[in-house]
């Protein structure tokens, strides 16, 4: 191995939201893994202590390594009480395995593998990810005869570094690249043919209606897209410079009514529509109140992870009067979805129709986007210092790690010492919306407690 003491010198923080690479550092504490956290992003910011245990704040870098982008997780930040330290450490790497890529594992070569080094090896032993063994503190030729100890770890072949003075991380860094995966881009889905839109809604609010006027001569009705196949069910409608795929509309174009049964029927549909869909466009008559029925439908589109538009059709009947007490309505029965969007309607006049496809993309932009770990923790730590979670029988827990584990819909996994009081989660995704957005689509939150 040769000598040298690379840094990533095309360090930068890029203005993206593209989905990069996860790299978790794990490791007991004092082995280096912030020293290394450092060299790997080629700054000197995550802050060293000596004291082991000490908590930072800040665990998640973004880096750049030959031309790629990755996110470096420094799992110092997790270290627990000085008890249980190998229960500590198998949550960490548990940890780890959930939200990174590739999952790097330090040991102080000079030391060699304690019980604790091996309470982490056996967890990740099941990792179905890379797992490196970084053997740290290799400062010079003579601490290389260590490394091969490291074997014994069984995670295979230990890549000798020193963190603090750099030598051997290069080699390091390229053998974390060969590892992690890559990517899928934005520019993929596109392949995926057009968006595909359900039209849902109970009986007469007007399906049908506006099916037909979307699909008005000015707004061709299309019968193909070069190498896509739509469901001979499916319409294509070409709406604002798009062509949409609007799921299961035979039925609608058809008008069937079913003279029984109609309910059952309808919220069958409803589900396939929905399943089927990307985004599902809820129409309400605004004329009625809303009603139970049309909270049922909303759930189901929400339930079943869509981006969701809500349409109010009819528009053209609403009056002041009701307007009155549609805005009480809306305040009361919709609360739980103030993130969709509403466009007021009216399939008959074709009044505002061409509001609902700017719509529909602003949902699914908010169901596909992605918050880089980095910024996320940066957020979440920044937010936590404003408002820390109030302390419960003397004890407040701690959020100490945040990931975006999904799209479509965004999915948040929080990892904390403890649980967390359910309103304290819903202040964070309210937060978390008026920072990001993520306007029109269902957010999953799940809270993994170390107890
Ligand atoms: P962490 O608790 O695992 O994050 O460890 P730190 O990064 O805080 O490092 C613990 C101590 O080990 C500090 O005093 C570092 O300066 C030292 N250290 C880290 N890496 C190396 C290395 O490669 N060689 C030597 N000799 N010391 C190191
Ligand atoms: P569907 O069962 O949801 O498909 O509803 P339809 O499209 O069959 O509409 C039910 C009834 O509402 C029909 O009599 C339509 O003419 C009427 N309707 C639909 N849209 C509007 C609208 O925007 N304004 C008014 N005034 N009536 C509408």
């Amino acid at each position: 191995m040769t000598q040298d003491s690379t840094t990533p010198s095309d360090f930068a923080t890029p203005e993206t939201t593209e989905p990069t690479p996860v790299v978790a550092v794990v490791g007991r504490p004092n082995v280096g893994k912030s020293t290394l956290v450092n060299r790997l992003i080629g700054r000197r910011q995550a802050v060293v202590e000596d004291t082991p245990g000490v908590t930072r704040d800040r665990i998640a870098y973004d880096a750049q390594w030959n031309g790629r982008r990755f996110t470096v997780v420094d799992t110092g930040g997790w270290e627990p009480d000085a008890e249980g330290r190998a229960a500590a450490i198998a949550a960490q790497a548990e940890a780890a395995m959930a939200t990174a890529d590739v999952i790097m594992l330090v040991v102080d070569a000079l030391v060699g593998a304690t019980d604790v080094d091996e309470a982490a090896a056996r967890v990740l032993h099941r990792a179905k990810k890379p797992v490196i063994v970084v053997a740290n503190k290799v400062d010079d030729a003579r601490a290389e005869s260590d490394v091969s100890a490291l074997w014994s770890l069984g995670l295979g072949e230990p890549f000798p570094v020193s963190a603090l003075h750099g030598r051997g991380s290069g080699d390091l860094l390229d053998v974390l690249l060969a590892k992690m995966p890559t990517m899928p881009s934005a520019d993929q889905r596109l392949e995926n043919g057009p968006r595909r839109v359900a039209l849902v809604g109970r009986p007469n609010v007007g399906k049908s209606s506006l099916l037909n006027q979307l699909a008005k001569e000015d707004r061709v009705v299309v019968d193909s897209v070069a190498g896509t196949t739509v469901d001979p069910v499916d319409s294509l409608i070409e709406l604002d410079g798009e062509t949409w795929q609007f799921v299961d509309t035979a039925g609608l174009r058809k008008r069937v009514k079913q003279a029984s049964g109609t309910e059952y029927y309808a919220s069958l549909r409803t589900q396939s529509a929905v399943e089927a869909a990307e985004v599902a466009v809820v129409l309400l008559d605004s004329s009625e109140p809303i009603s139970e029925q049309d909270q049922r439908v909303i759930s189901q589109a929400v339930d079943a992870g869509r981006a969701l538009v809500i349409a109010f059709n009819k528009w053209d009947l609403v009056d002041e009067d009701r307007r009155y007490y549609l805005d009480r309505e809306i305040d009361r029965e919709l609360k739980r979805i103030t993130w969709a969007q509403r466009v007021n309607i009216s399939a008959m006049t074709g009044r505002a129709v061409t509001k609902l496809a700017p719509a529909i993309r602003t949902a699914l932009a908010g169901w596909e986007q992605r918050v880089p770990t980095g910024e996320l923790n940066q957020w979440i730590s920044a937010l936590i210092a404003a408002r820390p979670h109030p302390v419960r029988a003397g004890k407040a827990p701690r959020v100490l790690f945040m990931t975006q584990a999904g799209i479509r819909p965004p999915k948040f996994v929080l990892f904390t010492s403890g649980r967390l009081d359910p309103q304290y989660v819903r202040f964070i995704e309210r937060r978390l919306r008026e920072d990001f957005g993520f306007t029109g689509s269902p957010i999953a939150m799940t809270v993994k407690a170390r107890e």
